[in-house]
């Protein structure tokens, strides 16, 4: 199949071209868009064959479930059995936006999309586009990040077709996406709300919100050992292996200046996803990724994905990463940077 690439403007999408994608949706299509996080790959959430296209598209595992995309919050209560205080709290403070709430589910949410589970993940996304496209479509949209499982998630049209050109109907483009990581995922059918994934809603807004949140032990801190091999492998994984620096600024730019160095030299084509700060420091042989300035942690999320892609087209042996402080959005990077690592980690 050619997949068709639309360009739409982020803010003022021309609602034709949204209604067909629309229709490609209702009619079991697969249409990759843009969402203020990253692009999702949406299928029609209540169609189990729509979903399962998902899946295969993906390479995804069957058991990993899928989130729900919604364009108006009442729509949670389709898709949800019970919707807790504290959820509701959330979802009123932080919808639409980068927040992803795990819920009991009701009948009409097919297995296919929960991966067999009892509880579903809705979200209600802040992108116009995304919402039109929802509303257009008339049933919630399923959507997982729309790159081919275990790759970097894709914050361009360009990054989806890399990985999914002839495998969908379509793609939305509405340039790069602001936030650049993924949505926070919180489990509310716990007591507490437990944090599953760090996302573009912060821990410390999550707190504010909800005064106790757990974190989930399997999230992976900087001293955490996967417990399954599988664990390590399979996520956000740039074309060459990384190891990741953190810790004292100062001391993670020298050690990462000094190994660019002693690598070049063995004869290894070196890549450094690095602050500019950092990228400044290093011997020219290395191939550098610039995520953005070193502390601004919008920057290093929004340019994190593209960073990690970037050595798709400029191979080398070996990716060094610099990482960045754990405040904030910083607490999702430092997630996803130590899973493109698979925990390789140097402490500085
Ligand atoms: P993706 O957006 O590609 O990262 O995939 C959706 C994320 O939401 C994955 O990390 C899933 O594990 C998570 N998720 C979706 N549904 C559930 C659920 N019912 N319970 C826990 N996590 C979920
Ligand atoms: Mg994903």
């Amino acid at each position: 199949m050619d997949t068709k690439h639309f360009v739409v403007d982020r803010d003022k999408p021309d609602l034709r071209i949204l209604d067909q994608a629309a229709a490609v949706l209702r009619q079991g299509g697969l249409v990759a868009f843009p969402t203020e996080t990253v692009y999702g790959l949406g299928a029609n959430g209540l169609d189990p064959r729509a979903v399962a296209r998902i899946f295969a598209a993906k390479g995804r595992p069957a058991d990993n479930p899928l989130i729900l995309h919604i364009a108006d919050g009442h729509e949670v209560n389709k898709l949800a059995a019970r919707v807790p205080a504290n959820a509701a709290a959330l979802m009123a403070k932080y919808w639409p936006g980068p927040l992803t709430v795990v819920l009991a589910r009701t009948r009409l949410v097919p297995d296919a999309a929960t991966g067999g589970l009892d509880t579903v993940a809705v979200r209600l996304p802040a992108s116009t586009v995304a919402r039109e496209l929802i509303r257009l479509a008339g049933v919630p949209v399923a959507a997982p990040s729309a790159n081919t499982s275990g790759r970097p998630s894709p914050t361009t049209a360009q990054a989806v077709l890399a990985d999914m050109d002839r495998r969908i109907e379509v793609v939305l483009d509405a340039g790069p996406c602001g936030i650049g990581v993924e949505s926070t995922v919180v489990d509310c059918t716990t007591p507490v709300p437990t944090l599953l994934r760090p996302g573009g809603v912060t821990l410390e807004m999550l707190m504010d919100t909800l005064g106790e949140v757990e974190v989930d032990p399997a999230l992976g801190g900087d001293d955490f050992v996967p417990r399954a091999p599988g664990m390590k492998y399979t996520h956000y994984a740039p074309a060459a292996p990384m190891t990741l620096y953190e810790g004292d600024a100062a001391a993670v730019a020298a050690a990462l200046a000094g190994d660019t160095g002693r690598l070049a030299a063995s004869g290894r084509r070196v890549g450094a996803v690095v602050s500019a700060e950092t990228a400044a420091l290093l011997p020219r042989e290395a191939e550098t990724a610039v995520y953005g300035a070193r502390g601004d942690l919008d920057a290093a999320a929004a340019g994190l994905y593209s960073a990690l892609r970037h050595f798709d087209a400029a191979p080398v042996d070996i990716i060094l990463a610099e990482g960045v402080a754990e405040a904030g959005l910083g607490l999702a990077v430092m997630n996803r940077m130590r899973k493109a690592a698979g925990y390789k980690i140097v402490h500085c």
